[in-house]
């Protein structure tokens, strides 16, 4: 788990941050490092309650571990402990987030969007549909059924009303069921989802952009999870259409902490157009204007931010830029290629069916029985049994139609059905795929 390189390397890099203070009297806080050594050994057995996020048996959740650059820029930060609020709290670290916004801004074609880091991908989607709210008052934000369940809460909070958009059974959004919303005359912004975090389904945005040939509306895109993809050489030809088409809605989230190699705590907001920053004025007799630049405190509604997540973040840019035919892309393509091969793999196997074939790096798979509430029984026996030999899976709830499209053989006495889930977000996981085929098929004996 441990690659003690890495703390070689943040010593030798801390002494050149040191060296940057040679010039104050000398000063070091002390502490009780026999107590704090004894604290810290019982943090560490502590810690050892969790899943092994980090190993390619980790097939569950969307949890991908941090590059070692990423954890160790972090980790240099923090000696430091820059708020990127205002340049007064972190002069070097917001100059690198704004770099890193020019990074993520060009994924989508985006030369000078207007966007800063945030706590992770609520707080930004929170961000984009504050500012859709402010656009267009009174009007609903619409989303599928599949988009993640912060888009109904985050319009909660902000009071503004909110509709569901039903699903095709591929767990996109249905573009016949939003355009029948559209005609209601009330949506002013359609949320689209590049990659839902249940099924990794790519919502059809250049078929819902075709919409606003006959409907007046703003089009967030929600790539918290799926953002990265783009950068990606084997995306399907349909997936592709969609992503190739990112340029041109108002806003879009991407979270650098979910495929972006980054520790939590740092998702993205970008708008295409500078001017909805105006939005944002307030003044603060708190915030200390030192000089003319733009202050990140003046486009975002957190005020105290990491510093350390933007550092982390431009050196991660750095050693590994977020463009197409890099190591970075090769990474995601070895996520879709080790989704694939599981899917594969289930679809010769008799013990299981997988569902969709995966449009991301997300695979969801049923265990074979009579009925749908056998099926839901087996998902969470082998769920557990694989636990027990190390294989670490997720469980989904899916709706009854969904299912039945890959299953109709099996009787339905359930309104839903649980399933087994599978993020394969980790590139090792391709090489992986045979293992944890043999354990799935040993886990449901
Ligand atoms: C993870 C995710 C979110 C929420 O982001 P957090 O960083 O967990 O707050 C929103 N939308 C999608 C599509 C996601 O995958």
């Amino acid at each position: 788990m441990i690659n003690m390189q890495e703390l070689e390397l943040l010593r030798d890099a801390l002494a050149t941050l040191e060296e940057g203070v040679s010039e104050l009297p000398r000063f070091t806080p002390t502490f009780d490092a026999e107590r704090a050594g004894e604290v810290l050994d019982e943090v560490a057995t502590r810690m050892r309650d969790n899943y092994p996020y980090f190993h390619p048996q980790y097939a569950g959740q969307m949890l991908k571990p941090p590059h070692p650059i990423a954890r160790m820029a972090y980790a240099l930060a923090l000696w430091i402990n820059p708020n990127n609020h205002a340049l007064d709290g972190g002069r070097a670290s917001s100059a690198m987030e704004k770099e890193c916004i020019v990074d993520l801004g060009r994924i989508f074609g985006w030369e000078q969007p207007l966007g800063h880091l945030t706590g992770g991908g609520t707080m930004a989607n929170l961000e984009a549909l504050w500012v859709a709210g402010r656009l267009s008052p009174g009007k609903r934000v619409i989303a599928s059924e599949q988009a993640h369940y912060t888009h109904s809460r985050i319009t909660q909070v902000l009071g503004i009303a909110f509709a569901p958009v039903a699903i095709t059974t591929n767990g996109r959004m249905d573009v016949v069921a939003v355009e029948r919303l559209l005609a209601e005359g009330d949506v002013g912004t359609v949320v689209v989802t590049i990659g839902n975090t249940g099924l990794g389904s790519v919502d059809p945005l250049a078929d819902i952009l075709a919409l606003r040939d006959r409907y007046d509306f703003r089009i967030h895109v929600d790539a918290a999870y799926g953002g990265y993809f783009g950068l990606a050489r084997d995306l399907d030809a349909e997936q592709r259409r969609h992503f190739d088409r990112l340029g041109e809605v108002d806003s879009i989230v991407i979270d650098p902490h979910k495929h972006g190699l980054q520790p939590y705590g740092c998702g993205c907001v970008l708008f295409r157009d500078p001017s909805v920053g105006t939005f944002y004025k307030h003044d603060s007799p708190y915030t200390y204007f030192s000089s003319g630049d733009m202050h990140l405190g003046e486009i975002t509604l957190e005020c105290s931010r990491p510093g350390a997540s933007a550092v982390a973040l431009w050196a991660t840019h750095k050693l590994l830029p977020p463009v197409r035919d890099g190591e970075f892309s090769e990474g995601l393509d070895g996520c879709l290629r080790a989704a694939r091969a599981l899917w594969r793999e289930l679809h010769k196997s008799s013990t299981f069916t997988p569902l969709m074939q995966p449009e991301l790096d997300i695979v969801v798979y049923a265990v074979n029985a009579e009925t749908t509430s056998a099926t839901s029984r087996r998902a969470r026996e082998v769920f557990e049994a694989a636990a027990e030999r190390e294989l670490h899976l997720a469980l989904m709830e899916l709706p009854i139609e969904v299912f039945a499209a890959y299953a109709p053989d099996v009787e339905v006495d359930t309104e839903s059905v649980m399933c087994l889930r599978s993020v394969l977000m980790k590139p090792e996981h391709e090489d992986w795929v045979e293992r944890i085929t043999a354990l799935l098929e040993a886990s449901a004996r």
